[in-house]
C-alpha cells in the first residue's frame, strides 16, 4: 500500500493524514470544507513544528511529511487512486452510510474501506457497500501521531486477508493494533466513556467540582488527565453520541447519558474545539477550570 486518503480534516482526521505521511505514504486528505482542510493542515504543520522543536524529526522529516500530503473538497478525485481510505468524518451514522455508498461508486474493487467511527457498528457501515468483506474499523486514538493504539474492528463480514493487511499496516506506521469484534462502543469506550459519564454525574450531583474530581482520577489513579479534561478533548458531542449509541445498543440504563453532557451539547459547549467544555480554553484563560459555574 502507498496510497492513502482521509475523509475528514477534524480532530482525527488530520493526525491520521499527518502519521500516515510521516512514514511516507501519500495522502489524500479530503473534507467538504475548505476551512477544515486549511485548518487541518495548519495543525499538521504545528505538530510537525512541536516535534521539530524537541528535536524527534529533522527539517527535512517535517518538508517531506507535508509534501506527502494533498489536500481536496472532491472526494471522488480525492479517492481515485487509494489502496486505502480511512474515513474520519463526523460521527454520525447517516453521513457515513453516505461517503460508503460513495467509496463503493468511485474506489477501486480492490481498495481496502476502513472507517475511525468511534461507535458506530462496522457491520452496518458495510451495508453501505456491494463488497461487505473490504470494510472494517481503524479507530485510532486522540492525537495520533502519539498515541500507539490501534483497535482494529472486525465487522461481521470482514475479511482475514483485509484484517491481516490493515495489522501490517497499523504496525508500519508505529502502532500497535488490537483485534476486536463489532458490539456497541467496541473496547476503548465502552469502558471509558461509563467512567466519564460518572465523572460527569459526580459534577452534577454537587459531589466535587470540575478540579477536585480532575485531580483524584490524576494524583489517586494514576491516570495522565482527569476524566473531565479527556471528554473535552474528546469533544462533548462525540462523548454523548458514543453513550447513546452504547445505550441504544444494548438497552441498558447504565450507558444512559447525563443530563449535564447533553445540556452542554445543546449550549454549544463543546469542549476544546469550541473553546468551552469544563476547562475554559480562551486565548487568555488557557485550560481555566470552569469549576464554579457547575458547583451546587
Ligand atoms: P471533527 O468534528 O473534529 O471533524 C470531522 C470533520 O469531518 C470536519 O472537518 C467536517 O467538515 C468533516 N466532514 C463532515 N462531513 C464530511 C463529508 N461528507 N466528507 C468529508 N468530510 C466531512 O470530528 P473528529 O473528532 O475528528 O471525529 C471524526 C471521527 O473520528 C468520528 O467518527 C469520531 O467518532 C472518531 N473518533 C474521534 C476521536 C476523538 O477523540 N475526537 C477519537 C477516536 C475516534
Amino acid at each position: 500500500m502507498k496510497n492513502v486518503a482521509v475523509i475528514g480534516a477534524g480532530t482525527m482526521g488530520n493526525g491520521i493524514a499527518h502519521t500516515f505521511a510521516q512514514n511516507g505514504y501519500q495522502v489524500q486528505l479530503i473534507d467538504i470544507a475548505e476551512a477544515s482542510l486549511l485548518k487541518g493542515l495548519q495543525t499538521i504543520k504545528n505538530n510537525l513544528d512541536r516535534m521539530l522543536a524537541k528535536e524527534k524529526i529533522t527539517e527535512a522529516d517535517k518538508e517531506a511529511t507535508l509534501a506527502n500530503i494533498s489536500t481536496h473538497t472532491d472526494m471522488k478525485n480525492g479517492v481515485k487512486n487509494a489502496d486505502l481510505v480511512v474515513e474520519a468524518a463526523t460521527e454520525n451514522e447517516t453521513l457515513k452510510l453516505k461517503i460508503f455508498k460513495d467509496l463503493d461508486e468511485f474506489c477501486a474493487s480492490e481498495t481496502i474501506l476502513a472507517t475511525n467511527t468511534s461507535s458506530i457498528s462496522i457491520t452496518k457501515i458495510a451495508t453501505a457497500v456491494s463488497n461487505p468483506s473490504r470494510v472494517i474499523g481503524m479507530h485510532f486514538m486522540n492525537p495520533v501521531p502519539i498515541m500507539k493504539l490501534v483497535e482494529v474492528i472486525k465487522g461481521y463480514n470482514t475479511s482475514e486477508e483485509v484484517l491481516t493487511s490493515i495489522f501490517k499496516l497499523s504496525e508500519a506506521i508505529g502502532k500497535v493494533p488490537v483485534e476486536v469484534n463489532d458490539y456497541p462502543g467496541f473496547v476503548a469506550n465502552r469502558i471509558l466513556m461509563p467512567m466519564i459519564n460518572e465523572a460527569i454525574e459526580t459534577l452534577y450531583n454537587g459531589v466535587a467540582g470540575v478540579y477536585e474530581i480532575d485531580t483524584v482520577m490524576k494524583l489517586g489513579m494514576a491516570h495522565p488527565m482527569g476524566p473531565l479534561q479527556l471528554a473535552d478533548f474528546i469533544g462533548l458531542d462525540v462523548c454523548l453520541s458514543i453513550l447513546n449509541v452504547m445505550y441504544d445498543g444494548f438497552k441498558n440504563p447504565k450507558y444512559a447519558p447525563c443530563p449535564l453532557l447533553v445540556n452542554m451539547v445543546m449550549a454549544g459547549k463543546l469542549g476544546v474545539k469550541s473553546g468551552e467544555g469544563f476547562y475554559d480554553y480562551s486565548e487568555n484563560k488557557k485550560a481555566e477550570v470552569l469549576a464554579k459555574q457547575f458547583k451546587k
